[in-house]
């Protein structure tokens, strides 16, 4: 089926699932997100853009952020031996069956975070990129900059308020270092995270920014080798065990490709050889995913045959 057809008829079928979900509301930028905004877009691996709807209305990252974040965590380790000693001895790799921001697995396993994916992880990661980067928020918006070919930036309001509810993600951070995982003054590293979930970014270009995975790491559009084939698939391998809360099986199960999703009712997707798609409406399900958005991906992945399984 062609993509641009097969889009139209995925969005229709998920736009009315949005009504049985609901937008997050701990802060008020994400309390105020119109729950009929629905945007879907899919870039394919030459540049073609496929898009239905809001693609281009720009949206906090949220937990999408810890893919950048994790990516520019890798580089900046600078080989596959530095990343397992400096990143997989900190972080797992496995999903936490518990809720994104669960304080009570962390105690239990000695402050090392399940996976990357989940706040305590994005957490270490970020403690990392203060160690390794001059300025680790810069670093990442050039790294969004440079995937997406366009400027990006933080929504300082977004930002304030995130730091105004970051009590839990104090706790988890004060647990880890406790347990000498986290290195860096705990407010640094809470800044950081706190600045990384502020990224307003629209649905096309975060479909444009996830396409270096489909590629073996290398961008497209310009040719750079992002990360190394390897560390690649292992980003992606992470995404699809541990991207989307505790549904993680779910989503492998209906829409068959690493995903990583957000509060704010973002989720992109990774087809290998293929495209980076992302969707957004903001209503999300019990597990914190977006409601309409999985139905979307389950419903365009079985329409084009994507699932990698
Ligand atoms: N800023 C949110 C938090 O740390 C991110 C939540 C998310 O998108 O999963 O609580």
């Amino acid at each position: 089926m062609d993509i641009t057809q097969a889009i139209r008829a995925a969005a229709e079928a998920a736009r009315p699932a949005a009504t049985g979900g609901k937008v997050a509301d701990y802060i008020p930028q994400l309390r105020e997100l119109d729950p009929h905004r629905f945007g879907l877009a899919v870039v394919e691996l030459d540049g073609t853009e496929h898009v239905e709807g809001d693609v281009d209305i720009p949206f906090a990252i949220q937990s999408m952020s810890k893919v950048f974040a994790l990516t520019l965590a890798m580089q900046q380790c600078g080989g596959e031996r530095a990343v397992r000693r400096e990143i997989w001895e900190r972080v797992g790799r496995e999903p936490s069956g518990d809720p994104f921001n669960s304080l009570v697995q962390l105690e239990h396993e000695c402050g090392i975070p399940r996976n990357p994916m989940i706040n305590a992880g994005a957490l270490v990661i970020a403690d990392l990129l203060i160690e390794n980067c001059d300025e680790p928020v810069a670093e990442i918006l050039n790294l969004v900059a440079e995937l997406t070919g366009e400027t990006i930036s933080l929504d300082p309001a977004t930002a304030a308020a995130e730091e105004q509810f970051s009590d839990r993600n104090r706790a988890m951070g004060s647990l880890m270092a406790a347990f000498d995982n986290l290195v860096n003054p705990l407010d640094q590293v809470l800044d950081v995270y706190n600045k990384q979930c502020s990224l307003m970014m629209s649905a096309r270009q975060l479909a444009r920014s996830v396409r270096f995975l489909a590629n073996d790491g290398i961008d497209p559009a310009s040719g750079r080798q992002v990360l190394s084939s390897s560390l690649a698939k292992r980003v992606m391998a992470v995404m699809l065990t541990c991207g989307t809360y505790d549904a993680a099986g779910e989503f492998a199960f209906s829409v068959g490709l690493p995903c990583k999703s957000g509060v704010a009712g973002g989720i992109m997707a990774v087809a290998p050889d293929h495209s980076g798609i992302c969707v957004w409406s903001p209503p999300l399900d019990a597990a914190g995913n977006s409601l309409a958005g999985r139905v979307a991906l389950h419903d365009l992945t079985d329409r084009l045959d994507l699932s990698i399984f």
